[in-house]
């Protein structure tokens, strides 16, 4: 089970420093996005949520529809998170680059509280400690840290496992048990220092199965169920499959009101500032963190 973490993890760190030079001005995100995705696939892995590639604003959550032909700016502020699974354990890791070369502190705080937050990692260390650390280390540059945004403790099949990784001192006395995965993913902002959902919405996953009328639902449930489980998954995703788009998108809305599918929107700062984040998955060890990237 470990030696699936260590490989997944691996594979998503060597996806991002591989297509991190994909980003740059007048690029296409789709084309980003099937590149990363393509590659964990050549690795022996699967994608565990659609590659997000977040821009300026928007911290989380977007990945290109298809056929999109959106581009990079001169001076966006990317996000590339990407997550990849070997079997439902899953690796979760992410970078920002800075096209314009003037926000170098904003990705640099989100790094260094990384540093800072993977350095307190170890068994016992209560919740609030290491918030504390990514507040502290994003303050130091001036910015803000997004307090309702965090990392987050990974299980099979389960990107959010229950165990929420504070990017403030929120209090949380829990402590850090021996054995935990963890993804730990500080977010900086020149903005507010919240995220609010945007009305836009690419990435879905399965939530509880409940019956539906039409027969094109019933199929989308059941090859989400087998294909994903309840990983998330992007509509561009589908259409391999489902090649009616007008009987997809009933089905996805139909499944969406009755409560089978859960809706990622996309995730901004409710100051459009920029944000920058930075995230690796880590094993906690009985004295330190165990960073799962080789
Ligand atoms: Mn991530
Ligand atoms: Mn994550």
């Amino acid at each position: 089970m470990i030696e699936k973490y260590e490989k997944a993890g691996r594979i998503a760190y060597e996806v991002l420093q591989e297509c991190k030079q994909l980003i740059k001005p007048g690029a296409k995100l789709l084309e980003l996005a099937e590149a990363a995705e393509g590659k964990i696939r050549e690795k022996g892995a699967k994608p565990a949520f659609p590659v997000n590639i977040s821009i300026n604003e928007a911290a989380a959550h977007f990945t290109p529809e298809k056929d999109s032909t959106l581009v990079f700016g001169e001076k966006d502020v990317v996000k590339l998170d990407v997550g990849v699974h070997i079997d439902g354990f899953i690796g979760d890791n992410a970078l920002t680059v800075d096209l314009s070369n003037e926000n170098g502190k904003l990705v640099e705080a989100a790094e260094k509280a990384l540093d800072a937050a993977v350095c307190t990692v170890r068994a016992g260390v209560k919740l609030w400690e290491i918030g504390a650390e990514v507040e502290t280390a994003i303050k130091g540059y001036g910015f803000k840290p997004i307090a309702n945004l965090t990392g987050h403790s990974l299980g099979e099949y389960e990107l959010h496992a229950g165990v929420e990784i504070p990017n403030i001192d929120n209090k949380d006395p829990n402590p850090l048990q021996e054995g935990m995965v963890l993804a730990i993913e500080p977010f900086a902002t020149n903005g507010e220092g919240r995220v609010s959902e945007s009305p836009e919405v690419e990435i879905f996953a399965l939530e509880e199965k409940f019956p539906v009328r039409m027969r094109e639902s019933r199929r989308l449930l059941t090859y989400v169920e087998e294909n994903y489980r309840t990983l998330p998954f992007a509509e561009r995703w589908l259409y391999k499959d489902f090649h009616s788009k007008l009987l997809l998108h009933a089905a996805l809305r139909e499944l969406i009101f009755s409560g089978s599918f859960h809706q990622y929107p996309v995730l901004k700062d409710a100051g459009k500032g920029l944000v920058s984040q930075a995230e690796l998955t880590v094993v906690v060890e009985k004295d330190a963190a165990r960073v799962l990237t080789k």
